[in-house]
C-alpha cells in the first residue's frame, strides 16, 4: 500500500481508539518513525500531512536533515550518547530519551551554548526489560526534581515503550502505570516541568496506548512497511 494510504488507515485507527476512550482524536500527535527509511519515503509522508519524524541514530538523522532541512520537526527517540548531543541539539524539536543525569548535564550545557532551552521527555522503563533503556519508575520523582535545577532543560513529559509481548493486558498495565505517573507529575508544580506529552505506543500497540492516555504515538512500520 502507498504510504498515504497507510497514513489514512493509521489516522482512522487513532480516531477509533480515541473514541473508545472518550477522547478528542485531535489531541493525539503522530511521530512517524523514519529510521532505515529513505528521504524519498519521508517526502511521501510529508505530502500526506505528517510533520513530525522520529529518528534513533544521530548520524542517520543528520544526513536526512541535510536533505530535508527544516521542512519537518525532528524528534530524537533512540538511546543518546552524551558525546553526540552537540550534533543534534540545534536540530531537534524534542528528545524523547533522557534517562540519566550525565545526559542531562550535557544537554543543559549544549542548550546553554545555543542560548535556547532543550525540550525533552524523560524515558521510563516501565516494563523493566533489561534490553530497554529508561529510568525505573521508583526513581522518577527524584530524577525529575533534580532536572528542575537545570535552567536549559524543559521537561515536556514522559516516554515509554510497551513490553515485548502479545499479551494485551500486560501491555495495557504498563501504559496505565505510566499514565498515572504522568498525571501525578502534572498535578505537581515543579519548575521547568510541564507535563504536556505522554509518548507511548508504536505500530503494534498504539491503539492500546491511546486508550490508556497517550497523546503522542511513535509509529514506524505501520506507516512505512505496511504491517
Ligand atoms: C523503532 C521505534 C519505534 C517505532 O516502532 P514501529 O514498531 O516501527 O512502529 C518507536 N519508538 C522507538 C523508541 C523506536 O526505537
Amino acid at each position: 500500500m502507498p504510504i498515504a494510504d497507510n497514513i489514512r488507515f493509521l489516522r482512522d485507527r487513532i480516531c477509533k481508539a480515541a473514541l473508545i476512550a472518550n477522547r478528542d482524536p485531535g489531541e493525539i500527535s503522530v511521530v512517524a518513525v523514519s529510521k532505515n527509511v529513505s528521504t524519498q519515503m519521508i517526502s511521501e509522508a510529508i505530502e500526506a500531512g505528517i510533520t513530525k519524524f522520529g529518528e534513533s541514530r544521530v548520524q542517520e538523522m543528520l544526513s536526512k536533515y541535510k536533505v530535508l532541512e527544516k521542512k519537518i520537526d525532528w524528534h530524537f527517540i533512540g538511546p543518546l550518547q552524551t558525546n553526540k548531543v552537540k550534533y543534534i541539539i540545534n536540530n531537534v524539536e524534542l528528545i524523547h530519551s533522557l534517562d540519566r543525569i550525565s545526559l542531562a548535564d550535557e544537554i543543559n550545557k549544549r542548550a546553554k551554548l545555543n542560548n535556547k532551552p532543550a525540550n525533552v521527555l524523560v524515558q521510563v522503563n516501565v516494563s523493566k526489560e533489561a534490553s530497554k533503556s529508561g529510568i525505573y519508575e521508583e526513581d522518577l520523582l527524584p530524577f525529575i526534581e533534580t532536572l528542575a535545577d537545570y535552567p536549559y532543560i524543559r521537561v515536556k513529559g514522559l516516554m515509554g515503550i510497551g513490553p515485548n509481548t502479545t499479551d494485551e493486558e500486560a501491555i495495557r498495565t504498563c501504559f496505565r502505570r505510566l499514565r498515572v505517573y504522568f498525571e501525578n507529575l502534572r498535578s505537581k508544580a515543579i519548575s521547568h516541568i510541564d507535563m504536556e506529552y505522554l509518548s507511548m505506543g508504536m505500530s503494534n500497540d498504539y491503539m492500546i496506548a491511546i486508550e490508556e492516555g497517550a497523546n503522542m504515538v511513535r509509529v514506524g512500520r505501520a506507516i512505512f512497511q505496511n504491517i
